[in-house]
């Protein structure tokens, strides 16, 4: 039977921009799919959208849009991430995809045909300013988290899925198959839900409430829940029911996602595919989360932590790198700039890049750049470096299926710190002394590139870029995707004679090392000039930007922020100057010259936008940290403000 392989990200919720979590997601499943690809798989990699519900209906009438140019516009954002991560998808869905429309409608009718969707009256607790209904336990102090005030209570007809019917099989079910659910921990954590009588689901939505989703095919008058709609995606992409892909893929499917969505891939989802009298997936892996700073300010900065920010600042592969050796695959993980400085300077400039440019320059200044022929090994060194390649492969092998990346790449690691201490112990400068020991520093030449070459081969499904580079100077003509474990992990297939080339590092070591968070901005030319350098050679080179428009990329960088004035003061001795204290979910300091317009009592309380990643200042003797946005009209000056009140801190986009 050819081995095949289909995995899948969830389909992302467009309310947001791509985050942390988006993206660790997403490079996982990348990292999967290259690794099968390599086992020889036959692999398909499914990611997309999420682009129905009230929360969208919601955002995009924030953002002063119809729901389709909103969701047109977040779903590009996701689309234009993935290549700056090196992810390589098969294919992306959206949930708006009339392929996607045309499935989730025949599923809705095969399982309302066989006698599992009713209608009901349902009676619950309704904010009416969501226009949702909350259960008690999403209540704080019974009232809605949003709008704090009470819900009322209020009746409606929907129509629901038997879900409880399958509560026994599906216990059953996961018993029988001990990973169908994995890590074990998320697997109990499903049982344990299942402990308790499973309801049934509410499937409809009347469209007079929101009609931003799916309509149901029996019924006009309602859409599909948001969760029946989007779970269909992962069979819509395979061309359920007929494609040649559901055939083959569908039965190897591994749906990867994070905890917080466990319930309705680890419950709606295999209830709802057996009431449609489809086969369950194979496999959910299910990750935790990154602990970060994002979207809070970073003190000294004054600027919002974004991890994906620091991508063209330290390179994609640094990155990629970070992510998948820092995280216990199933915990939970933090990241911070510091960290992922260390590991590069450690792991990658340290271990691998010196490892990979000694052997490089040896082999140049010795054997003219040329690989030398390989030979009997000559001592225990030699035979104790042999063992750890296989060592290595062994451990890899193992870990990778597993989902253990950290320890595939320990193991790694560990073949690298080796080769590094037998360069130190063999001495090869030495044997360069002695004309008799040509033949021996020929072989420990050629042992240390087959270990470089070894490596690069197992990096690839998680460092691509840098493996390509490696096998390129190696004089390997493989390409990355046509690696394959088989043949290319293997110990002598280098060839004698064939030029070798140093090229510069493979990771710039970062020089200046800093306490993340203490910074200031400014005393980093190193790390600025190399972000700098990065933004500069993606543009047409030296000349200065002669296109007057700028991306939406660009003006998300921009982090402008709805805040009230909750102080205001003049500044002694300054004519224009007023000290004043905004909130934006936080408290800011801004100094702005408003003085010769605006008296300070007749700003408290005034709705603002403080644009807020501005580079922290001094104006006075008082620090500044963020501006406040106004317009000039001859001798007057209009703060900018929003048409109807909203509260502190949303961002302006
Ligand atoms: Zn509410």
């Amino acid at each position: 039977m050819a081995k095949r392989f289909y995995i899948t990200t969830p389909i992302y919720y467009v309310n947001a921009e791509p985050h942390i979590g988006h993206a660790y997601t997403t490079i996982v499943a990348d990292v999967m799919n290259r690794f099968h690809k390599f086992m020889g798989y036959e692999t398909f990699f499914l990611t997309g959208t999420d682009e129905h519900g009230d929360k969208i209906a919601q955002a995009a009438q924030q953002a002063g849009l119809d729901p389709q140019s909103y969701v047109d516009r977040m779903s590009q954002l996701f689309r234009d991430t993935w290549p700056k991560l090196n992810i390589s998808h098969d294919d992306f869905i959206r949930t708006t995809d009339a392929r996607h429309v045309r499935v989730v409608q025949a599923i809705l009718q095969k399982v309302h045909d066989v006698g599992e969707i009713y209608f009901d009256s349902y009676k619950g607790l309704y904010c009416v300013g969501c226009e949702r209904f909350y259960t008690e336990r999403e209540l704080v102090d019974g009232k809605c988290p949003d709008h704090d005030r009470e819900p009322i209570e209020r009746e409606e007809a929907n129509y629901f899925f038997r879900m409880s019917k399958y509560q026994q099989w599906l216990i059953q079910y996961i018993k029988q198959h001990p990973d169908f659910i994995r890590p074990e921990r998320y697997r109990n954590e499903v049982l344990a839900f299942l402990a308790e009588p499973l309801e049934d689901l509410c499937i409809s939505r009347p469209k007079q409430r929101l009609d931003w989703g799916i309509s149901l095919p029996f019924d006009a008058r309602y859409v599909t829940y948001v969760w029946f709609d989007a779970l269909i995606n992962y069979i819509t992409a395979l061309d359920y029911p007929d494609g040649p892909l559901f055939q083959t893929m569908w039965p190897v499917a591994q749906h990867l996602i994070a905890k917080d969505i466990l319930k309705p891939h680890g419950i709606y989802w295999p209830t709802i595919m057996r009431a449609a009298g489809i086969e369950p997936y194979q496999h959910l892996n299910v990750h935790g989360y990154w602990k970060t700073d994002e979207g809070k300010m970073s003190k000294s900065r004054g600027t919002v932590v974004r991890p994906l920010d620091l991508v063209p600042v330290y390179g994609v592969d640094a990155f990629r790198y970070f992510l998948l050796r820092e995280m216990v695959f199933g915990l939970d993980a933090n990241f911070n700039e510091k960290a992922l400085v260390n590991r590069l300077n450690a792991d990658l400039a340290n271990d691998l890049g010196n490892l990979f440019s000694r052997t490089l320059a040896m082999t140049a200044k010795y054997f003219g750049g040329k690989v030398p022929a390989s030979g009997a090994s000559g001592n225990g060194l030699d035979e104790e470096l042999r063992d750890q390649v296989e060592l290595t492969r062994a451990q890899y092998l193992k870990e990778m299926p597993r989902w253990s990346f950290h320890k595939a790449l320990m193991s790694v690691w560990e073949l690298i710190g080796k080769a590094n201490k037998y360069i130190d112990e063999v001495g090869p400068w030495n044997l360069a002394k002695e004309p008799s020991q040509r033949e021996r520093l020929g072989v420990v030449l050629r042992n240390l590139l087959e270990i470089n070459k070894f490596v690069a081969v197992l990096i690839a499904p998680v460092m691509p870029e840098t493996a390509e580079k490696m096998l390129e100077r190696l004089g390997v003509s493989r390409k990355v995707m046509d690696l394959r474990l088989e043949t290319d992990a293997r110990w002598g297939t280098l060839v004698e004679g064939v030029p070798v080339s140093k090229g510069e590092a493979l990771f710039p070591r970062i020089e200046a090392e800093h306490e993340a968070g203490d910074r200031v901005p400014g005393i980093e030319p190193k790390k600025l000039k190399k972000a700098a350098e990065i933004e500069k050679s993606r543009g047409t080179g030296t000349s200065p930007p002669a296109d007057p428009c700028i991306s939406l990329e660009a003006f998300n960088k921009i982090d402008l922020r709805t805040g009230i004035i909750k102080h205001a003061e003049r500044i002694p001795k300054s004519e224009k100057l007023l000290r004043l204290i905004v909130d934006i979910g936080e408290e800011r300091q801004v100094v702005a010259g408003l003085a010769q317009t605006h008296a300070p009592r007749d700003l408290v309380g005034k709705q603002v936008i403080l644009l807020a990643n501005l580079e922290p200042t001094r104006l006075m003797g008082v620090e500044s940290r963020g501006m406040v946005l106004a317009v000039h009209d001859g001798d007057t000056l209009s703060l900018l403000t929003t048409e109807r009140p909203v509260a502190s801190g949303h961002r302006v986009t």
